[in-house]
């Protein structure tokens, strides 16, 4: 694939016809410091400098509430698909939430295609931002995810001393590169070399925090963790599903139908494996219904073999926000570590 140079003083030019042809989402930052990926509205609002977003790209995908219909009862039904249609750019989006929603794609792109996700899913363009430094509590280079890819992005950016280095991964980040030419050169073999003695060194900057994600991805593959290592990660965790919404990759969801008037919606909400009620079946009986088989589950959907060969790759991206969100050390860094340990 092809690569490019955009030189600095050329980069809110681009950013500026970005906004004037779609809506653009990038990273933003606000009062407290934090960053958010929010819409954008001018260049200068974009937080080229941060390190990790709070949230990931989930909720523009897969909305946390969304109505999916609307339906009327009258004399005949009438049932009505609400599909949001708009063309939308991520701009400077980190690696690891790229790959996150490669992963969503797996799930709501397979051979039955969920239509609302992929209504937005096929208007979206991802331009990821390259991390030349990781966060304290980043593993993305264990969950191959980042800091830089070698694909699953449309442009890869990597700022440069001079400018920005656009490397394309697919048709739709080559004909946005071909629409913007004139502000664009071939990249030079020396840029190519600097963006990789970037990358080693970004690599480098990756503390003592890791995940045991090998280690767990067999045990798990093959069974062999003992029930106790559930039960004691089930003494930790309180149920309170913050892992599973700040997760780039979790995907549970419910669908409730609320009446209005002559009809109503049908809306759908995400819900989270660990909860008790998630999988109880309407007759009362719940299949998972000690709290330990839960964490078993998720943990094995999250990284066992036989989910990754159906889906191509594992569920944890490493970006590292359920570490920083679980207040009670049951966060994929402290499971894989249980795992290992047995
Ligand atoms: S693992 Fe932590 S964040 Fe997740 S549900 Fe349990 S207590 Fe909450
Ligand atoms: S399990 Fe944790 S570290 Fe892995 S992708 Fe989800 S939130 Fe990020």
């Amino acid at each position: 694939m092809n690569a490019y140079f955009l030189p600095r003083d050329r980069v809110d030019e681009l950013v500026g016809r970005l906004l004037r042809a779609a809506e653009v989402i990038a990273p933003k930052r606000v009062e407290t410091g934090d960053v958010f990926y929010s819409p954008v509205s001018s260049p200068g609002e974009v937080a080229w400098d941060y390190k990790t977003a709070v949230e990931p790209l989930k909720r523009f995908l897969l909305p946390q509430q969304e109505t999916v219909l609307r339906f009327s009862t009258g004399e005949k039904l009438r049932v009505e698909p609400v599909l949001e249609e708009k063309d939308r750019i991520f701009l400077a989006v980190r690696n690891c939430d790229v790959t996150g929603v490669n992963v969503l794609d797996a799930m709501f792109g397979g051979e039955i295609e969920d239509p609302y996700y992929m209504a937005r899913r096929r208007r979206a363009t991802f331009i990821s931002l390259a991390c030349l430094e990781a966060d304290e509590q980043c593993f993305c280079v264990c969950g191959d995810a980042g800091p830089f890819l070698k694909n699953g992005y449309d442009q890869q950016w990597t700022p440069l001393a001079e400018g920005m280095l656009i490397e394309v991964g697919s048709d739709k980040g080559q004909a946005l590169a071909d629409a913007h030419q004139d502000l664009l050169s071939p990249a030079e073999p020396d840029q190519v070399a600097e963006k990789l003695q970037l990358a080693k060194r970004a690599e480098e900057t990756f503390g003592e925090f890791r995940s045991y994600i090998a280690a767990a991805m067999r045990r798990l593959t093959l069974a062999e963790t003992p029930d106790e290592v559930w039960e004691r990660l089930a003494d930790h965790c309180v149920e309170c599903g913050g892992c599973t919404f700040l997760c780039p990759t979790c995907s549970c969801f419910t669908v409730t139908d609320r009446l209005e008037g002559d009809g109503g919606v049908r809306e759908r909400h995400w819900d989270a494996c660990l909860y008790n009620c998630y999988a109880r079946e309407a007759s009362g009986h719940n299949p998972r219904a000690e709290h330990s088989q839960r964490l078993r589950a998720r943990f094995f959907h999250k990284l066992s073999h036989q989910w990754a060969q159906r889906n191509g790759r594992h569920a944890c991206v490493g970006c590292g926000r359920c570490v920083v969100g679980c207040q009670a050390w049951a966060h994929m860094s402290a499971a894989t570590e249980a795992i290992r340990r047995g």
